[in-house]
């Protein structure tokens, strides 16, 4: 990385401590969700919002906003100085753009609507919520007003998490998925191979979380995951945090009746990790460092967790892996077995819940819902009415009860509009970055040998290298020679999904 502009560099300096705080604050977050005692939750709050208030008084330190607007300002750049700029503005927009005030109220608002979320859900009430809901779709109007968009106010929102992002694409790429997934998930459950139980995985079964361990270390290991560089803990839910260049830690959970649960997350998991670890150390602490997009991040861990981890062929390799640590709990089950099980597509209500196939009818679901409900097309009140006309044309389902529809997440609860299009998003930049790779590498005979080397070292060249060098349009093009498409996400479900069931 080559920085030659004096204001660049001043920047540069003052960035570092911006990024030493977020790590700091980084770790105490890891320590709370993996160690701490219940007794010490009150004050690692307290120390938690401490270190936030250092990262928010630092971008408004007088003599830091006035480097920031002052390399906006440079002429003559070079392409990393460039994408140094580029990558501040966005941080900057955050800080700078919304008044404090309505930053305060949006905090306040999240914790006042989380309780009352909780409750309507536990009581199934969307009554309770749905004052809330229509308060933060109008406050996230006012936020959208400060942030700027040209057309849609939800464009604002959508580009916290996707640069250059607008409803408009999502909704062109989402209809194409929807139209061509809803059919494929009717097909598969009527299919004459489909079996929607599996004896081995029932309340019966028992899979030590000892085993499951190991197992989840040898996969990790074999996808070049270095414990030197990280270590996986247990937590309630999942999750991978980067406290360093070289320290990426990930944790997992163990269901004692279900073997598969730790797998596949911890594969899921290792693809953020990955990511973040392959980062081109140079960018260390500047604003080119860290994953570029919330969408490119879930992209490299849905392709490790679904096209790598639950692809057939890696299966067939790890059977004999399963069978030696569960020999008992496995006599009956063939290889077959294991390959369908790990692919079951069952549709459900419960997005969490989802398979492959169907996840991404959950996300455009709540695509549909968050734009008209920004864009005024309806109201709170009539979410749940909604949500249920949606679930029956993209699901062929309705939940009775609003705490398994509209009530189910608590994304919206904390007033976050415009994260859940990222995971969709994932998956089809996935599938066109598979597409690419298999023209590359032989895949499917890597796969088969359990050698995982070169499909890591494609990705680490093609992506995680860069960091946030490029935008997520710009890398998406360098990578596959154009723009993101469906075609490859719908190309790659269908003939993984006819093979497994023989459809026609
Ligand atoms: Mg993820």
């Amino acid at each position: 990385m080559k920085v030659t502009n004096k204001v660049v560099k001043q920047l540069l300096e003052h960035y570092k401590e911006l990024s030493i705080l977020g790590k700091v604050k980084a770790t105490l977050d890891w320590d709370l969700n993996v160690n701490l005692p219940i007794k010490g939750a009150q004050e690692r709050g307290e120390q938690s919002a401490y270190i936030g208030k250092l990262i928010t008084n630092k971008w408004h330190s007088p003599e830091f906003k006035t480097l920031v607007e002052k390399v906006q300002e440079e002429k003559n750049l070079n392409a990393y100085e460039a994408a140094i700029v580029r990558n501040i503005k966005e941080g900057a927009k955050y800080y700078y753009s919304i008044p404090a005030e309505i930053l305060h109220k949006k905090d306040e608002l999240g914790a006042r609507s989380f309780m009352a979320w909780k409750k309507a859900k536990e009581t199934n009430t969307f009554s309770e919520f749905e004052p809330f809901l229509q308060e933060i779709t109008e406050l996230n109007r006012i936020v959208a007003t400060h942030l700027g968009y040209k057309e849609n106010p939800y464009d604002a929102q959508l580009n916290l998490f996707e640069l250059g992002i607008t409803a408009a694409k999502i909704d062109t790429l989402f209809t194409e998925v929807a139209n061509a997934i809803t059919p494929l998930t009717k097909q598969i459950i009527k299919s004459k191979k489909y079996k929607a139980n599996y004896p081995f995985l029932s309340e019966n079964a028992r899979y030590e979380t000892h085993d499951q361990k190991r197992i989840v270390e040898y996969v990790l290991r074999r996808m070049g995951y270095d414990f030197d560089a990280g270590r996986i803990d247990v937590s309630p839910h999942p999750f991978t945090i980067g406290l360093g260049q070289h320290d990426v830690r990930i944790t997992n959970m163990y269901k004692v009746h279900d073997f598969r649960d730790s797998y596949t997350s911890s594969v899921h998991e290792g693809g953020h990790a990955l990511y973040e670890l392959d980062i081109n150390p140079e960018y260390a602490n500047t604003p080119l460092s860290g994953g570029v997009s919330y969408g490119i991040h879930e992209a490299m861990s849905r392709f490790w967790e679904n096209m790598v981890g639950k692809n057939p062929e890696f299966l067939r390799f790890m059977a004999p892996v399963f069978h030696a640590f569960y020999p008992e709990q496995l006599k009956n089950t063939t290889v077959d077995d294991i390959i369908q099980s790990f692919n079951l597509v069952k549709p459900s209500f419960i997005r969490i819940e989802a398979d492959e196939v169907t996840y991404s009818l959950h996300i455009i679901l709540r695509f549909q819902m968050e734009n008209e409900l920004m864009n005024g097309q309806i109201k709170a009140k009539d979410a749940p009415e909604v949500w249920r006309a949606k679930s029956k044309k993209l699901f062929g389902l309705v939940p009775e009860k609003d705490s398994e529809g509209v009530l189910q997440d608590v994304h919206w609860a904390y007033g976050e509009f415009g994260y859940f299009p990222s995971y969709a998003l994932g998956n089809l930049y996935g599938a066109q970055l598979l597409n690419k790779m298999k023209k590359e590498i032989a895949f499917e005979e890597d796969l088969r040998s359990g050698h995982l080397y070169n499909i890591r070292a494609w990705m680490s060249d093609t992506i995680h290298r860069h960091g946030s060098f490029y935008t997520p349009d710009e890398l998406i093009k360098e990578a596959t020679g154009e723009s993101l498409k469906a075609k490859y996400f719908i190309k790659y479900l269908t003939d993984k999904y006819t093979k497994l069931y023989d459809l026609k």
